[in-house]
């Protein structure tokens, strides 16, 4: 699986991060920082209450086979 960021959307506020803090990391700019390339299927979970979490909607997971 992949998470997918709309740079056009996210305004870097840090919700994704504080929810999953070992896949998402905003720096000093405000810039969002992906930690994990390709998450494992067992963050599954956590991945999309983190998608769910963040305010504009900037957040996805695309889904390997
Ligand atoms: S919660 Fe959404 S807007 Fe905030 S840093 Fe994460 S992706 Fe960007």
């Amino acid at each position: 699986m992949k998470i997918i960021v709309d740079r056009g959307r996210c305004t870097g506020i840090g919700i994704c991060e504080s929810v999953a803090p070992d896949h998402f990391e905003v720096d000093g700019d405000g810039a969002l920082h992906l930690l994990v390339a390709e998450p494992d299927e067992a963050d599954a979970a956590l991945l999309g209450e983190a998608v769910r979490s963040c305010p504009a909607l900037a957040l996805s997971i695309e889904n390997g086979t």
